[in-house]
């Protein structure tokens, strides 16, 4: 049986007060899901030790959004995968296509990320998605497929367990557009066949998938063959929803 999978990603989103409004709130509900899903809160790097606190004693994990793809130095505004794992972290974002578009992240800085996140112990959650037009040209599967490679290239088959890779088709994030519960299943079921590829234990990893997922379409992807859970953006700074979303998984 795969891990299923829900993280929140905050993105550039929340403040103190959600982290003591949501947190509790999250916390006390997925006590009820008997460890079914296994959920992950991403919030802003500033809030990670709030996140922490609130969290104590409960199977809920957390991390950061993204790291540096330095190990430390003089990189003024950075944070490093290690300092993450330091602060107790569990998880780390790497690749997310905002990440991508607006700071020019390249597959080979990608790369260098997930090297650092693996190396700090860390479990890295690598982004990938095709943007419309190269959806529109027929090549999603081969973009997705060549960011998966290039960010994993290498990869030894023991530590595909510290691997989450989610797949966020860049015109679903943020848009209300959905990827069709289908659609979604086929690229995942291709992602899989490229991870065994790779030499992977692709049946073990979980696949989430990411694009505008909400309380009334979470099921419907959820319950797909080779979709294991899914990251939320919009709907995981509203406390109900992303509850709902949890259910959804289990
Ligand atoms: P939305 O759920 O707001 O579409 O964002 C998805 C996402 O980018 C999560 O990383």
């Amino acid at each position: 049986m795969r891990k299923q999978i829900v993280a929140a990603n905050w993105k550039m989103n929340g403040s103190s007060e959600l982290v003591h409004q949501l947190v509790p709130a999250v916390k006390e509900s997925v006590a009820s899901l008997d460890n079914a899903v296994e959920v992950v809160i991403m919030p802003p790097s500033l809030f990670v030790s709030g996140v922490k606190a609130e969290l104590a004693g409960s199977p809920v994990a957390f991390g950061v959004q993204n790291v540096g793809r330095w190990k430390s130095g003089a990189y003024t505004g950075e944070l490093s995968a290690g300092m993450a794992a330091d602060v107790g972290c569990h998880y780390a974002l790497v690749g997310h296509s905002e990440r991508r578009q607006l700071f020019g992240e390249t597959d080979e800085i990608v790369a260098e990320k997930v090297a650092r996140v693996l190396e700090s112990g860390l479990t890295v959650m690598l982004c990938v998605g095709e943007a419309l037009e190269e959806r529109e040209a027929g090549n999603a599967e081969a973009v997705v497929c060549r960011q998966v490679e290039s960010a994993l290239v290498g990869l030894d088959a023991a530590k595909a367990q510290y691997v989450v890779v989610a797949y966020e088709p860049v015109w679903a994030i943020g848009t209300g557009k959905t990827a069709t519960a289908d659609d979604a299943q086929t690229m995942h079921k291709a992602l899989r066949a490229r991870l065994s590829d790779m030499g992977l234990p692709a049946n073990e990893m979980s696949l989430l998938y990411g694009g505008s997922v909400k309380p009334d379409n979470a099921g419907a992807l959820f319950a797909q063959p080779d979709i294991d859970g899914g990251l939320i953006g919009g709907a995981s700074l509203k406390a109900d929803d992303f509850i709902e979303i949890c259910r959804a998984a289990v």
